[in-house]
Parts: structure tokens; C-alpha cells; sequence
């Protein structure tokens, strides 16, 4: 239908913004949350001399070209994270809307994947994934399960306790096994995030997609000796991308895989 056509060519359009300004906002969770700052107070300064940025010195991309990578005031490198983040979330908001249409469930995906950003970046810089990020949202996505029936409620409660379950079976196991910590409590509660959102099978695709991701990442690293045995890599990125892996594709490995066996 042309109707239905034009008002999904418009949310796509209208989600790139939308995805640049929400990047934005989650640059300044991933800076604040660790370091337990408001979120709010004061407003968007330099990490280097202090200063405040204005609002034009500060639209998404766009001021980054503009200002060249640089603070206005005191010439300090802006980090390539802020365009990269805001890049990054503008990008998942236009697949989601893209791939899903202008629904609740959409609405509620683009909350998931904008938690799954913070946590990658928060986990890179800092190896935790703080509880407020993944607990409070575990509820959410149950919640929604009941709105939107995607994946159904049942689903979504099974891939919160297997998800749960599943980290903390192979986090043990690795303990005993390697006598190394592998997987921590951030991934545990992570895992049951991504189990409540996307119900227990995609949560299965996303852990498969993540422990194979994180071991084949890890071994050219330790391999071109960039990292060495004993250096911890987080493994909630892996997560996460095996979140947006399986979100958008996971039916069709799902299919496939259960093809191998005939
Ligand atoms: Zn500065």
C-alpha cells in the first residue's frame, strides 16, 4: 500500500536524526554512568579544560566535522568515540525501523539497543557492565513481551532465567576448568536482558554468535600479540553484538543450522 509506504519511508528517514541525538545523549551515559555523575547536571563540557560546549558546537557528526576532532577552546582532541557512537546508533535505529516498521515493538527494540551501546562501550573502557543498566531493564522487556506478544511472554521469561543460567554454568565451568574468570555477574545479568527482549531462542543465537565471535577475536589477538594469555577481554560486547546479530538474522541461522542436521 502507497500509504503504508511513504509513512515507512518517513520514520526511516526521520530515525537517522533521531538514532545522531540519541547517540549523543548515550556518549554521556557511557562517560557519567561509571564514574556515577548525573546524567543531567551540569551540561556537556570538555573532559580537558572544563569548558562548556555550546549547543552548536555540539550536534551530532556534524560539529565533530566542523570543529575537526577538536575542542573549540583548548585545541584537545575530541575521542573518536562520540562520532562513532552517534554514527553507530543513528545506523541500528534505520535498520530496526527498516526491518520492524513503525510498531511498539520497534519503539521497545530501539531502548534495547541503545542499552547494549552503553554497556559495549562502558564494558571496553572499564570491564563491568553496572547492574543499573541491565537489572531495571530486565522487567522492561518482560513487560513489553506482554504488550507486543514478540517474542511471546513465555518466551521472553524462559530466555531471562536460561540466559541467566547459561553465563553462570559456564562461568563456573571456566573457573574450574581454566582457573581463570571468564564471564562475570555483568554478563550473567546481560545474557537474561537479552533472553527477556528477544525471547529464549534468538537469546540462544545471540550467546552461540558471542562465544564464537569472542574466541575467534581472541586468539588472532593473542596470536599477533596484541593481548597476551592472561589479559581479561570483556565479553559484553560480544553480547551485544550477538544481540544485533540475532535480532536481524537470527531466524535464518536459526534455519540453517537446523538444516545441517536435515
Ligand atoms: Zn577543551
Amino acid at each position: 500500500m502507497p500509504g503504508n509506504l511513504s509513512l515507512q519511508s518517513v520514520s526511516a528517514i526521520l530515525s537517522v536524526p533521531l538514532g545522531l541525538v540519541v547517540g549523543s545523549f548515550l556518549n554521556v551515559c557511557i562517560w557519567r554512568i561509571p564514574r556515577d555523575e548525573s546524567l543531567v547536571f551540569p551540561g556537556s563540557h570538555c573532559p580537558h579544560c572544563h569548558g562548556s560546549i555550546s549547543w552548536y558546537d555540539n550536534i551530532p557528526l556534524v560539529s565533530f566535522v566542523w570543529l575537526a576532532g577538536r575542542c573549540r577552546r583548548c585545541k584537545a582532541p575530541i575521542h573518536w568515540r562520540y562520532p562513532l557512537v552517534e554514527g553507530l546508533t543513528a545506523g541500528l535505529y534505520l535498520m530496526t525501523v527498516l526491518h520492524f516498521g513503525v510498531t511498539i515493538r520497534t519503539a521497545v527494540l530501539l531502548l534495547f539497543l541503545s542499552v547494549l551501546v552503553v554497556i559495549t562501550f562502558i564494558d571496553l573502557d572499564h570491564g563491568i557492565i553496572p547492574h543499573i543498566l541491565s537489572l531495571p531493564i530486565i522487567p522492561i522487556g518482560l513487560v513489553a513481551s506482554l504488550l507486543t506478544f514478540d517474542p511471546p511472554p513465555r518466551e521472553a521469561v524462559m530466555g531471562a532465567l536460561v540466559g541467566a543460567g547459561l553465563v553462570y554454568l559456564v562461568a563456573v565451568y571456566a573457573e574450574v576448568a581454566f582457573q581463570q574468570e571468564s564471564m562475570g555477574g555483568g554478563d550473567v545479568n546481560l545474557l537474561s536482558m537479552i533472553g527477556a527482549f528477544l525471547g529464549w531462542r534468538l537469546m540462544l543465537v545471540s550467546f552461540g554468535v558471542a562465544v564464537i565471535a569472542g574466541a575467534c577475536l581472541s586468539l588472532a589477538l593473542i596470536a599477533s600479540r596484541v593481548l597476551s594469555r592472561k589479559d581479561r577481554i570483556p565479553f559484553g560486547p560480544f553480547l551485544a553484538l550477538g544481540a544485533v546479530v540475532a535480532l536481524f538474522v537470527g531466524d535464518e541461522l536459526i534455519d540453517w543450522y537446523l538444516g545441517l542436521f536435515g
